[in-house]
């Protein structure tokens, strides 16, 4: 063997590896070694490569190899020298890799620490063939059993990890109570109409952050701000209600405890599919927006600002306008009133709703419906059904889907009067309600707020201009 590939050039490859402690892994003595060997065997050393697998940035460079392999493929070099087989690749995709170009290049590979693979002949070829049938067959094993072991997993609910999930520890099983509670919140505050920007200023303000950075120049490494669209991904999220994901699809029940109800899950998840359902009742940013009729008309009544600074006022939204009014002792005579209703003794028959759609019959309606969607499908597939059949029978079916997703929707409704019923100082707890909840007790408590002129030369204000419509009536 000697001699025959004198004046043939070499490249030296080291690698530091971080699961190696032995004295060898120091890529001095390693280079020493490999050199060694060359001078030996009278290659000449035309380069050395070196790669760091432990790396400060935490991301592994793969230069070395990279510029080791262009050498390989350009024809200049014979040999290529590493201090063992294990040390030569990082995975088997990038041996699989070199054992191919070795062998169209007829390039050796020798080994410190381990065999000389000639690819020129017969013999390395087939050491060469059988080292990378091992390798393919390793790297499809190891992606089918890391499929079979992510569906698994889903299967039986467990986490597999990834990014920390909002409202849960790094373990992704732990709650994190102070994120749960902003998420359960959350939930609460959709339902009684708050945005998702709304959500998101309140969970920015709280200090809660996405958990990602942001890779903007001049940003990097801030922790992101929520937005709208983040905060959705977080409530559409079945994990929320204790439910495991696998490509998109609701697999199991998951290993880790529920944050919030199904049915509050239900009712906001539908809301945030089908904006149309977000009432118009809920939205206003002054308490009477929309929820307030004129007395003259019957139109709408909405705030809005006035030619004076700082003053609001309610006005008729038909075209003529039949007025225009401050808004404060409008405001202030409402609350007043809400804060009576509430106050009464008898206050808690008004949580009594008869009309309460029952969540779990629901549901069943809903599934047996999405089985006959499929059952329909397979008619059609099968040829006992025509696609015209099909097409109204499913337009029928999914429109039945719509109403029961609505009412649920309504079950999951949690009871706005909930906190207010009973309370020591009913005054309190009013005022410490955020604007949209207050406009939903009011939606509640009446079926209207009709607001009349205030009446010719009337400096003061008169509640007689202010009428109230109680539900049912
Ligand atoms: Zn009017």
């Amino acid at each position: 063997m000697d001699g025959k590939l004198a004046d043939v050039k070499a490249i030296v490859y080291l690698r530091i590896s971080q699961d190696r402690t032995d004295e060898r892994s120091a890529v001095d003595r390693q280079g020493e070694d490999c050199r060694k060997l060359a001078s030996v065997r009278g290659w000449e050393v035309v380069s050395t490569e070196v790669d760091n697998d432990i790396s400060a940035a935490g991301k592994k460079q793969r230069r070395g190899f990279e510029a080791m392999v262009t050498a390989v493929e350009s024809g200049h070099v014979g040999v290529v020298v590493a201090w063992a087989l294990d040390r030569l690749q990082r995975n088997r995709r990038d041996e699989l890799r070199l054992y191919e170009l070795c062998q169209r290049k007829n390039v050796v590979l020798a080994f410190v620490k381990g065999p000389e693979l000639d690819f020129s002949t017969a013999a390395g070829r087939l050491v060469a063939d059988q080292l990378g049938s091992v390798a393919r067959f390793e790297i499809e094993q190891k992606s089918e059993r890391q499929a079979r072991a992510a569906q698994q997993a889903a299967e039986q609910g467990r986490w597999v990890g990834g990014r920390r999930p909002f409202g849960y520890e790094a373990d992704g099983m732990t709650v994190r109570p102070a994120e749960a509670a902003a998420i359960a919140a959350a939930y609460d505050s959709v339902l009684y109409g708050a945005s998702l920007r709304e959500v998101a200023r309140t969970w920015n303000s709280q200090g809660f952050t996405t958990g990602q950075k942001r890779y903007k120049p001049g940003h990097e490494g801030e922790p992101s701000l929520w937005r709208a669209d983040s905060v959705r991904v977080v409530l559409m999220n079945p994990r929320n209600i204790g439910k495991r994901v696998y490509k998109g699809e609701t697999v199991s029940d998951a290993k880790w405890p529920a944050i919030v109800s199904e049915e509050r899950f239900a009712a906001v998840t539908a809301m945030l599919k089908n904006p149309a359902r977000i009432s118009g009742k809920t939205g206003g940013r002054y308490l009477l927006s929309g929820l307030a009729r004129c007395g003259v008309c019957g139109a709408p009544v909405h705030a809005g600002g006035t030619s004076r600074p700082g003053v609001r006022a309610y006005r008729c939204t038909a075209s003529m306008g039949h007025f225009a009014r401050r808004a404060e002792p409008v405001e202030e005579y409402v609350e007043a009133v809400v804060v009576s209703i509430l106050s009464r003794p008898d206050a808690a028959r008004l949580m009594q709703d008869d009309n309460r759609p029952d969540a779990e019959e629901l549901r069943a309606q809903a599934v047996g419906l999405r089985e006959q969607l499929d059952a329909d499908a397979v008619d059609l597939a099968n040829d006992l059904m025509s696609r015209s059949q099909f097409r109204a029978l499913s337009a029928q079916r999914r429109a039945k889907l719509a109403a029961i997703d609505a009412m649920l929707a309504d079950a999951g409704r949690v009871d706005v009067l909930g906190p207010l019923i009973g309370a020591e100082q009913v005054r309190e707890v009013w005022d410490s309600l955020s604007m949209s909840r207050k406009r939903a007790v009011i939606s509640v408590l009446m079926d209207a707020v009709i607001i009349h002129p205030p009446g010719r030369g009337t400096r003061n204000f008169n509640p007689a201009t202010v009428e109230f419509k109680p539900k049912g009536n």
